[in-house]
């Protein structure tokens, strides 16, 4: 399978003449669940995202697999159960990419937590979630706790916990789960909106799209359709006519991202902020630091979200109070992301009371929209709809059973976590021999796991920085539809988030490579430029 944008055309041809069982709308990671979960138990697929795969939440969450400590505190146990669980699914489907992360949980003198209330507190989390012993929480001393991350404030902290989380890389997490779900035969296609429904006798069959690179609309026919585009879902049930009773509530998450060196904590750290009492991460990622997140009610442009400068402020005050050495400025942070939660509403509840939970809205056309949830529970809840929807509209056909837990992610071909790390090492030394930095082993199979080698083995003579991002943009291209730039810098690579240096350095390569694979004009090359160094700046200027 090679999900290539070369093959754009041919993936409309079917899509345009072909009979679906189920379309499904939107490619972040709720959708691309569905599409493999459906397509591996037999239902014939389309999935269609009117701009770039993972271009909603699923890039700009805090990009842990996690159980959602917090939601402990709003004694969410079902909740916290399932997420905890499947974290270490998640792990073992692809083990490269949602990689074991012990967080330090410090507990200060006045405010949050006692250390009794604490320790119980990780131990239900722990048996709640079926945590192996080895992993399972560890309270620290005042002083165990200040060795382990000697950055925080010394006269606030009276211990700390180390328990177990995993993290991830959201947009790459999913678009291994949609290659995953085209390797079972669904068909993907990204750039294609749906514009309206098509009806039977009151029943959904089908939507007319649009193919956004060309402007073609064409209809899609499929005898069930799901809406999962995230913070759009309301739209879609609007467009069906049924957005009656309960509807979202959109709230904004920020992160920022600072060099290491700045914030040179030295593992993943959840902490309280002092003014409010919320708790927000501080996450190493490579060479950088990020920190966040906002939780704050939403109205605006759903297409274009971004920090502002009150978002900013809270996020430093929060960090230079809580590492009082750091002093860390407008002028240190390198990029941000701001993202929305597509949470349910519920009247009289603030944005970050609000449940994490998801639900599932059926039609009288039989649509089915799903919204709320986490980016780790996507198996669950694609479950849940595949089971809604046989029950409904397959029942008598003989259909597999739900088997995501089983079907290990694209590129991710290993027994288990020690294979990844002497994978690493093996990759390392390939890098050696290229002058590459050797940090970079561990980014390329965070980001690829086993196609790092498909990877190198298309690199050219010449400067092996820029040659090893233009075959990194040749392989996104070939395999996981890449249309543009931004898709690259962003959701491909995170270069745009994480290493805006080796952004700037391969920029023009990479515009240039661009540019022969997919017979660009100038002009396309001079406007996709300007795209870029608009992103560059956008992701510093907060209004
Ligand atoms: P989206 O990712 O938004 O996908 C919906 C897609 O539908 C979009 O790409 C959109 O373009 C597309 N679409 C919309 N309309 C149409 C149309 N008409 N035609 C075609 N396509 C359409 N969860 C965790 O588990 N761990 C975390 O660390 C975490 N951190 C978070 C931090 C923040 C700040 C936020 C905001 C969320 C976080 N979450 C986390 C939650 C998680 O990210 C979301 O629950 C999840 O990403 C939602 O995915 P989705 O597929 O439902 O929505």
């Amino acid at each position: 399978m090679a999900l290539s944008y070369l093959q754009r055309h041919s993936i409309v041809e079917k899509l345009k003449t072909n009979h679906y069982d189920l379309l499904i709308v939107g490619g972040g990671i709720t959708g691309a669940g569905i599409a493999l979960d459906a397509s591996a138990r037999g239902l014939k697929t389309a999935l269609v995202e009117k701009s770039d795969f993972t271009f909603g939440t699923s890039s700009r969450s805090t990009k842990l697999i996690h159980g959602g400590l917090r939601y402990l505190k709003q004694l969410e146990f079902g909740l916290v159960k399932e997420v905890g669980s499947e974290r270490a699914v998640v792990h073992q489907l692809a083990p490269h990419l949602v990689v074991p992360e012990k967080m330090l949980l410090p507990l200060h003198e006045k405010r949050g937590f006692g250390s009794l209330l604490t320790s119980f507190g990780l131990k239900l989390y722990d048996f709640l979630a079926g945590v192996k012993p080895e992993d399972q929480r560890k309270m620290l001393t005042r002083n165990q706790t200040l060795h382990q991350e000697p950055l925080l404030r010394k006269d606030d902290v009276k211990g700390g916990a180390i328990y177990a989380e995993y993290r991830t890389d959201d947009a790459r997490l999913t678009i291994e789960i949609i290659k995953s779900a085209a390797q079972h035969g669904a068909e993907v296609l990204n750039y294609c909106k749906v514009l309206r429904f098509l009806y039977q006798e009151g029943r959904v069959v089908g939507a007319t799209v649009r193919e956004e690179i060309s402007g073609e609309e064409f209809e899609i026919k499929s005898r069930s359709v799901v809406n999962a585009a995230g913070p759009w879902v309301d739209e879609l049930r609007q467009l069906d006519g049924s957005k009656q009773g309960k509807h979202l509530h959109l709230t904004k998450g920020v992160h920022l991202v600072v060099a290491k060196e700045k914030l040179p904590v030295k593992q993943a750290i959840y902490f309280d902020v002092e003014e409010d009492g919320r708790m927000i991460f501080a996450i190493p990622r490579g060479r950088t630091t990020y920190i966040g997140t906002t939780d704050t009610n939403y109205n605006g442009n759903k297409e274009e979200v971004h920090a502002t400068s009150e978002d900013v402020a809270y996020l430093l005050r929060a960090i230079n109070q809580t590492f009082p050495g750091v002093n860390i400025t407008n002028a240190d942070i390198e990029s941000s992301w701001a993202g929305l939660r597509p949470l349910i509403n519920e009247e009289g509840k603030s944005a970050s009371e609000l449940s994490r939970k998801d639900e599932i809205f059926e039609a009288p056309s039989g649509l089915l929209s799903i919204a709320g949830g986490k980016l780790t529970g996507y198996r669950k809840m694609a479950e849940r709809v595949l089971d809604q929807l046989i029950s409904r509209t397959f029942s008598n056909r003989k259909l597999s059973d739900c088997a995501t837990h089983k079907i290990t992610l694209y590129g991710s071909d290993f027994k288990n976590y020690n294979e990844v790390k002497r994978f690493i090492a093996s990759i390392t030394d390939r890098l050696k021999s290229r002058q590459l930095p050797e940090g970079y082993a561990n980014y390329l199979v965070g980001n690829y796991g086993k196609q790092t080698e498909l990877i190198l083995d298309d690199l050219q003579a010449g400067d092996a920085d820029v040659e090893l991002a233009k075959a990194e943009m040749r392989f996104t291209l070939q395999h996981e539809m890449v249309c543009n730039s931004l898709d690259f810098f962003v959701r491909r690579t995170g270069m745009l988030y994480f290493d805006k240096p080796r952004m700037r350095s391969v920029l023009e390569a990479v515009l240039l490579e661009f540019k022969v694979k997919m017979n660009w004009g100038d002009e396309q090359v001079t406007t996709e430029r300007s795209i870029v160094d608009k992103a560059l700046a956008g992701v510093i200027d907060f209004q």
